[in-house]
């Protein structure tokens, strides 16, 4: 079969020619009809730093978001059966951890990836432990199931908190950004102010339901969020840019008593004054990594079913795995929403 493979400690890829292996105990053999590229792949395939340093063992099949056709189960599976629709759970959990224990596995202590830790679904076919697989009803639209992984991302941080009736300001307006837009929208917020410098991506947060676009280039995005909320500030702030000036930002623009969401990771340390920015104000902040399992995916799958999140403004390239590339290079430099791949 044909895969993208990671051979090299440095940029790039290459398509290969591949041997499909049968599914062993506790595993499933997944025939891909369409994969997603995430940001965490751009990093990958860059060889970015926070990459070069996590020891990440090569060759390896790279990719972690599909949508495909179940065809093997090795011994031991029950949550899927073959011929079943399934889409990707990155987390691979060991079940048998503390934190596994305490209901948490997708942050479990000794955690592995797919497409990091074991090999990919940029391919025809892939075989992955049975937990990475999520079963999806038979009708769901394989473009969809494909970026239900980000999507899950960018919605679950909104699910305990009190969002209908709310200001929700998004930062950052990439993939993940753009479905906790439209999660936000779907779960009652009043007023989702979107921040990005891409006006591409502020017309898909528009097209994704932001009630306004602010372009950090463009203006001072602390002063306009205080001017819509009449000077009191968002409720919540989500930020996925992933930028520390971004992050400062959504600090000072949250109100007293706000929370601040943080999925976007950046690269670089932030500085926050812990007095007025967290203890006056009563702030909380909280981190997300990824979506519960599966709780996340149980509540975003019929919001996507009922069209309550549209998946398809995100969705701005599809194209063949051997163009892998042009699709990497898209991703790469923020002219795209999400890029699909077809094996
Ligand atoms: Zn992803
Ligand atoms: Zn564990």
């Amino acid at each position: 079969m044909k895969a993208v493979v990671k051979t090299q400690a440095g940029p790039g890829a290459e398509l290969l020619e591949v041997p499909p292996r049968a599914p062993g105990e506790g595993e499933v053999r997944v025939k891909i009809d369409v994969a997603a590229i995430c940001g965490s792949d751009v990093h990958v395939y860059d060889w970015a730093p926070r990459v070069a340093k996590s020891g990440m063992r090569l060759p390896r099949i790279m990719g972690h978001e599909y949508c495909g056709r179940v065809l093997e189960v090795g011994a031991g599976v029950s949550n899927v059966k073959p011929d079943d629709l399934v889409a990707g759970e990155t987390h691979l959990p060991c079940g048998n951890c503390y934190v596994c224990h305490l209901g948490k596995p997708h942050i479990c202590l000794n955690l592995k990836i797919v497409g990091r830790d074991t090999d990919g679904c940029f391919a025809e076919e892939m075989v992955v432990p049975a937990a990475g697989v999520f079963r999806m009803p038979d009708d769901f639209p394989p473009d969809a199931a494909a970026v239900l992984e980000p999507l899950g991302c960018g919605v679950r941080p909104l699910f305990n908190e009190d969002v209908a009736g709310s200001t929700v300001v998004v930062l950052g307006a990439g993939p993940i950004g753009l479905f906790a837009i439209a999660g936000a929208r779907a779960l009652g917020a009043i007023q989702v102010i979107a921040t990005n410098r891409s006006q591409l991506r502020l017309d898909l947060a528009a097209a994704m339901g932001a009630t306004t676009c602010l372009s950090p280039e463009r203006e001072d995005v602390v002063q306009a969020v205080r001017g819509l909320t009449h000077g009191v500030g968002a409720d919540l702030v989500l930020d996925s840019s992933g930028n520390a000036e971004a992050f400062r930002q959504g600090v000072q623009m949250l109100r007293k008593g706000g929370t601040l969401l943080v999925i976007g990771m950046p690269s670089q340390p932030v500085q926050l004054e812990l007095g007025p920015d967290l203890c006056l104000k009563e702030a909380t902040i909280r981190g997300f990594h990824g979506r519960e399992m599966y709780r996340t995916w149980e509540k975003v799958v019929p919001l996507v079913q009922r069209g309550a999140i549209p998946t398809a403004p995100v969705v701005t390239h599809k194209l063949p795995l051997s163009e892998f590339a042009a699709g990497f290079a898209a991703a790469a430099e923020r002219r795209a929403g999400k890029v699909l791949l077809v094996p």
